[in-house]
């Protein structure tokens, strides 16, 4: 796989590039689109984090930023970007990795994803090492979350991906401190400090960063800037996020949807697109609306409906499906329609997506088998399919489609 490739130094005001990309998305014009607006992207985000964290005067020129690509692995973990401190010649170094993937699977926006990791970054430099090692981790990314705006969509997505529970909310609120951090305490983490921000403003939020740079320690740096003791600041922040959370899931929303899912477990698909076109109708603001347009789309694929079910796939993944967590599963399926009607170049098109922008997918693999058979079988391109499987053989050799790879390219070769 392709290693680092781009290495840019951010300084204060200016932006100096040094640029090495040679990725798998190098030769795209959508790369070179991003890259062109890179530097001014950075310093965007640069100020962003300035205003948010109220440190107008933060020096961004230690930060170094390294884009990889990620491998087809197709272990369901979507990779979220990191910031680390490195020494070089003594000096601490911000160093900020990326992943393109999650740009260009339409899941994220690059902007929002630097916003986020200069955050962590500024963190860093404010509050140095050792404090920052020992800041809880709802502080920071509750901040980064904060600062990068990404909260609201934070809550919806993990309000889909939970869809299945009988209380996201209980799922999803479990106390700031308690146990392990993981991905699934964002929300709460953001809503703790939108808590600091409804009582005490901008500016509330501020303070607590100023004075955790200034060596305060964490529960007393929240409890001076919100102006409450540091229990009733944890007590307070807990029942905001449940009382939003709440709001946002709405209970009667979350039996309606259900009836719809048992619609989906039990194949009655008339019925799951006759409930969830009126659910549509009434609730698209929400994350049930975002999700509907999905099982809708399936259910007329279901129905052997190809042609409305295609347009309602893409309806999905240009709109609400960045939030759901099934972009990778909408393709797939649009690429078995696709397959039905015969247009074998858009399905082989659709299926490399998958391959290239959602390594993590469980359809990464099948997909990237699938256009080696839509190479071989349909298209009549016998090179390119064995490149497609030996690609396949190279990234996931142990896997159940590799094994059905190296059969074909038997098979080719005994021909
Ligand atoms: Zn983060």
């Amino acid at each position: 796989m392709t290693r680092l490739l781009l290495c840019l130094v951010l300084s204060a005001s200016l932006l100096s590039a040094e640029e090495t990309y040679s990725g798998k998305y190098a030769e795209t014009a959508e790369w070179a689109a991003l890259r062109e607006g890179l530097p001014a992207t950075l310093e965007r985000s640069g100020a962003i984090v300035r205003e948010r964290l109220g440190a107008a005067d933060l020096d961004l020129a230690m930060v170094v930023l390294e884009i990889r690509d990620l491998p087809l692995s197709g272990n369901g973990i979507v990779p979220s970007a990191n910031t680390w401190t490195r020494r070089r010649d003594g000096k601490a170094e911000q160093v900020i990795r990326i992943h393109l993937e999650p740009v260009f699977a339409g899941i994220e926006r690059l902007d929002t994803i630097l916003t986020h990791e200069l955050t962590h970054a500024a963190l860093r430099i404010l509050l140095g090492e050792n404090a920052h090692e020992a800041l809880p981790h709802w502080v920071r990314e509750g901040l980064a979350v904060w600062a990068a705006g990404q909260g609201p969509n934070r809550v919806r997505m993990w309000l889909c991906l939970l869809s299945e529970k009988s209380d996201p909310v209980a799922e999803l609120v479990n106390g700031l401190e308690a146990g392990k951090h993981v991905l699934r305490d964002y929300p709460e983490d953001w809503l703790a400090i939108a808590y600091l921000e409804d009582r005490a403003g901008v500016e509330g939020v501020r303070k607590a960063v100023k004075l955790l740079a200034g060596g305060m320690s964490c529960h007393d740096a929240f409890a001076v800037a919100a102006g409450q003791a540091w229990g009733e600041f944890e007590a307070g922040a807990r029942a905001h996020a449940e009382s939003a959370l709440t709001a946002a899931w709405d209970p009667a929303l979350h039996e309606s949807w259900a009836g719809a899912m048992a619609n989906v477990r039990a194949r009655r698909w008339d019925a799951v697109e006759k409930s969830l076109a009126e659910l549509l109708e009434k609730h698209a603001d929400t994350w049930a609306g975002d999700l509907a347009g999905y099982y809708v789309a399936r259910a007329r694929a279901r129905l052997e409906r190809e042609e409305q079910a295609l347009g309602d796939f893409d309806a999905f993944i240009a709109g609400p499906g960045r939030v759901t967590g099934l972009l990778d599963d909408a393709l797939w399926h649009s690429g078995a329609c696709l397959e039905k009607l015969g247009r074998f170049e858009d399905a082989l098109a659709g299926y490399d997506r998958i391959a290239r922008d959602f390594p993590w997918s469980g359809h990464a693999a099948a997909a990237l088998l699938r256009t080696g058979s839509l190479a071989e079988e349909e298209l009549d391109r016998a090179e390119d399919a064995r490149e497609r499987y030996e690609r396949l053989l190279k990234a996931l050799p142990k896997s159940k489609e590799a094994d059905e790879a190296r059969g074909r390219l038997a098979e080719m070769d005994g021909e």
